[in-house]
């Protein structure tokens, strides 16, 4: 190629770079960026230890709880927290209200195993629990791996009762069980999705009976003595309990070069820490800002912890009125980022992708403009507008970032809060970090992709 010919190719043509290209001078600050996130990852495997986390760093940083009527001033940074499993925190800016909020929202829910209010039972020699999957699974990968149990048992006294196990080196795991290949045959020649049906998702907690063996369920009686002795609670309690199983797994390294993590939960702890840490870092911000980690983005946004509730517009209109501002006005001025990863192009599956629009794996954050499936369905689709302000912004700040949209037109699709947040006349669109095999029991995104999340909310927050 002649020189002017390269000249004009590098003028005219868009081609992604990845971050190691772009950016060398970050590269050193992304790889000390993700041990505290992968701290933040093992601290926080279900909605609410997130918000438990999210909520210790935030006092750390100077926020405190705010409570519907409180008077509001500029550089007040406050926290919200909705249930236990939702937090909104923000920071009044010095500027006029009705300027607008700049909003990034995330979400802390991420797919697993629930447990069925009447989970324990023995078949056989040996005792489970049921679950209800939450989210999308592919259930074959659920099964034969290492297992931890959390969550709360709420007593019928009203006390609460918490518990992890599996997650201690001295802790027991669970299990759940698959068929040995040698008998396998048939179970192979099934349709993946068909070959761990929903109600064999059964999880293994025991096998040693009650001394007495004429008791009709020994191994139960004697597990539910143990469950007694250790959280005081009966079988009864399991009504009113929200027990998850999620992969007993801690956040890895991966690779010789360590550029990657693996770990089960980056969708969406990958976007929510990047963008908490940007709403802790930015002090006296002009604008006043939010950050939401939603619960239940997984399974639709629906109930009062997810983003179809309405206290986020309950708040805005809070912190409107505090601030002397007209609430219409700041919904129509405000924007926001759905934080959300997308899929990353991954070459041993590149069939269902299609490779001029997907996220490039350390290429920074990918900007998705629509979501949705079958012809945009269900999709808010950032305006032209929306995104080209964003693409200044992101410019202004030397942010590595990229197009991207989950797969093939036809291959399927999916969706994020960003629909809940554009119907309260918002503009919004998708920003977040690209990852390989979202919601496996173990996903991997890209370390310098993270940080450039990072650099992404705080270059919002900031413009
Ligand atoms: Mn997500
Ligand atoms: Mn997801």
């Amino acid at each position: 190629m002649s020189e002017q010919a390269k000249a004009l190719s590098e003028q005219l043509f868009y081609t992604k770079k990845t971050v190691y290209e772009a950016a060398p001078q970050v590269v050193a600050d992304a790889m000390a960026f993700a041990g505290p996130y992968m701290q933040y990852l093992d601290a926080g495997k279900t909605e609410r230890e997130c918000v438990v986390t999210s909520i210790q760093m935030a006092e750390a940083a100077g926020f405190t709880p705010y409570r519907f009527g409180d008077a509001l001033k500029p550089s007040d940074r406050r926290y919200y927290n909705n249930r236990g499993k939702n937090l909104f925190l923000f920071t009044v800016g010095t500027e006029d209200i009705n300027e607008g909020i700049r909003i990034s929202a995330a979400h802390i829910d991420s797919p697993r195993l629930d447990l069925k209010q009447c989970p324990l039972y023995e078949d056989n020699g040996m005792a489970f629990l049921k679950t209800h999957y939450y989210g999308g699974v592919k259930k074959y990968q659920w099964v034969t791996i290492p297992l931890a149990l959390h969550g709360v048992v709420i007593k019928a006294d009203g006390t609460t009762v918490e518990i992890v196990i599996g997650e201690d080196d001295n802790d027991p795991v669970f299990y759940i069980n698959d068929i040995l290949p040698h008998l396998g045959a048939a179970q192979s020649r099934q349709p993946l999705g068909e070959a761990i049906p929903g109600e064999k998702l059964n999880i293994l907690i025991g096998s040693q009976p009650y001394e007495e063996t004429d008791a009709a369920t020994p191994i139960k009686l004697n597990l539910m003595k143990i469950l007694n002795e250790k959280y005081g609670i009966v079988e009864a309690d399991f009504l009113s309990a929200e027990l998850t199983v999620v992969p007993a797994y801690k956040a890895r390294d991966i690779g010789f070069d360590r550029s990657l993590i693996g770990a089960y939960g980056h969708d969406d702890r990958v976007c929510a820490y990047p963008a908490l840490k940007a709403i802790m870092d930015e002090a006296d911000s002009k604008h006043t800002l939010l950050c939401i980690l939603a619960d239940k983005e997984e399974t639709g946004s629906d109930g009062n912890t997810g983003m179809q509730c309405s206290l986020m517009c309950d708040l805005i209109d809070e912190i409107t009125r505090a601030r002397g501002g007209n609430v219409n006005v700041v919904r129509a001025n405000s924007k926001c980022l759905s934080a959300d990863v997308s899929a990353a192009f991954d070459p041993n599956f590149a069939d269902v992708f299609e490779k001029r629009n997907t996220a490039l794996l350390n290429c920074g954050v990918v900007l998705t403009k629509y979501t949705g499936s079958r012809g945009k369905g269900g999709t808010s689709d950032a305006s032209a507008e929306y995104v080209g302000w964003v693409r200044g912004c992101m410019a202004r700040a030397g942010v590595i970032w990229q197009a991207g949209e989950l797969g093939k037109v036809d291959a399927g699709g999916g969706g994020t809060v960003a629909k809940y947040i554009a119907n309260q006349n918002i503009d919004v669109v998708d920003l977040g970090v690209p990852v390989i095999a979202m919601h496996a029991p173990y996903e991997v995104i890209s370390k310098v992709d993270l940080y450039e999340a990072y650099r992404a909310f705080a270059a919002f927050n900031r413009d």
